[in-house]
């Protein structure tokens, strides 16, 4: 129905584990879809396994990529989210995906908890992160690939600031959605009158009660 609708691209977003069955895969790039957003939890079947908490879903979502390799026409997209959980495994995870021609694009979410409260202790310190951010940016971007980071500060990134993409295209999803959202409390920085960033959402509430407004390390861009 999109593709007879009209619609240029056609992507589902996915863990990937079903994409190892060949005969689905190939089913579902004849129905029309041409991208995949798949979600990558962290960078060796441990750690992977023990984030998703389905044991053997790494070897299975990289079965997945593989059997995705085989159609020149077909985008992959890989997303992390970026907690406590896994900030460190970003550099290993662009290294493992390195073999993998049609992944044009990865993704790195930091998280954030839909709430005014970090309850999970998943929200990670900016500046924690930041090396190993800078680590796997450098490595994606030698390998040819597009960057998008959502939710961290974008004058942290410097000359990497462009690739802090918070847009969303137009969605449709229950409005129960949006509530929620609104609890994370973003855009509060105490440089925020002064920068003129147009895609940061500074920090949240969560974050702040957790790290404080770390304005020492923060610079108005
Ligand atoms: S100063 Fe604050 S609002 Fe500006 S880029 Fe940095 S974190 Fe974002």
């Amino acid at each position: 129905m999109a593709k007879q609708s009209g619609f240029e691209h056609i992507r589902i977003q996915t863990h990937g584990m079903h994409l190892d069955n060949k005969k689905y895969t190939r089913s579902l790039i004849e129905a029309g879809i041409d991208e995949f957003f798949i979600s990558m939890a962290g960078s060796s079947p441990v750690a992977h396994d023990a984030i998703t908490e389905v044991d053997g879903s790494f070897h299975r979502t990289l079965a997945g990529l593989e059997n995705l390799d085989e159609y020149d026409h077909v985008t992959c997209i890989t997303n992390t989210v970026v907690t406590n959980l896994s900030y460190k495994l970003l550099p290993g995870l662009v290294d493992k995906l390195s073999r993998f021609k049609q992944l044009k694009q990865m993704e790195f979410w930091v998280y954030f908890p839909m709430s005014e409260n970090d309850n999970k202790n998943l929200v990670a310190d900016n500046l924690e992160i930041l090396p190993y951010m800078l680590s796997a940016i450098d490595k994606a971007t030698e390998l040819g690939r597009h960057i998008e980071i959502k939710n961290f500060p974008q004058c942290l990134l410097k000359e990497n600031g462009c690739m802090l993409v918070n847009d969303q295209p137009q969605l449709f999803i229950d409005p129960v959605f949006w509530e929620q959202f609104e609890r994370n409390g973003f855009y509060q920085c105490r440089h925020r009158e002064a920068c003129q960033s147009q895609q940061c959402l500074g920090l949240s509430t969560a974050y702040i009660e957790k790290y404080g407004w770390q304005e020492k390390q923060l610079h108005p861009i």
